[in-house]
């Protein structure tokens, strides 16, 4: 797949119908500006300011337009909270839609074929292999994006955070954790 996207790219832009240069910014910034540090904010937020959450549950597309993250991809942006009586998670299972002004770029799993088809027949299973294990009577709601919604797992504040700062709080939400496949880290663990 790799080689005949370089051959497709190649091609184009020996024709001239794209810019490689401009390629290259592009994914640049979903690398490094567009990565999942701005959904780490959206979260951090959202545990931080009861409003911001409210408003976030609401309506995300508009609460994180408020914080100048701007979607391209898609029109409606869901944010989906995990309780202790429910954990969340994302899937595609027709290809691989994913929040990208929150997240990023989809990591490989998430564009896979056994990922896309054991969320949705085996989801306790394949958080098991994500090391993610969850009370027998948490329900796992699973949801499955489309080019139109996509969703963003707002997960549980960890224990031991009581009193820090945003920026604190930030660091601690994994991108797994805002897809419902991992938990954020814990306080005082290493990384
Ligand atoms: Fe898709």
């Amino acid at each position: 797949m790799e080689l005949r996207t370089r051959a497709l790219e190649t091609i184009l832009t020996e024709k001239g119908y794209v810019d490689a240069a401009a390629l290259d910014s592009i994914v640049q910034a979903y690398e490094s500006k567009i990565g999942p540090r701005n959904g780490a904010q959206v979260v951090a937020k959202a545990w931080s300011d009861p409003a911001f959450k409210q408003a976030l549950l609401a309506d995300a597309s508009k609460a994180v337009g408020t914080l100048g993250h701007v979607s391209r991809v898609g029109d409606h942006l869901v944010a989906v909270e995990n309780t202790p009586q429910r954990h969340n998670m994302v899937v595609c299972t027709l290809c691989s839609c994913y929040p990208w002004e929150v997240l990023g770029l989809p990591p490989v799993w998430y564009k896979a074929a056994p990922y896309r088809s054991r969320a949705v027949k085996d989801p306790r299973g394949v958080l098991a292999d994500f090391g993610v294990s969850l009370p027998t009577d948490t329900e796992i709601r699973v949801w499955d994006s489309t080019a139109e919604t996509r969703f963003l797992v707002l997960p549980m504040r960890p224990e031991g955070t009581e009193g820090w700062s945003e920026a604190q709080l930030a660091e601690i939400v994994t991108r797994d954790s805002m897809i419902g496949t991992g938990f954020p880290t814990t306080p005082g663990a290493p990384s």
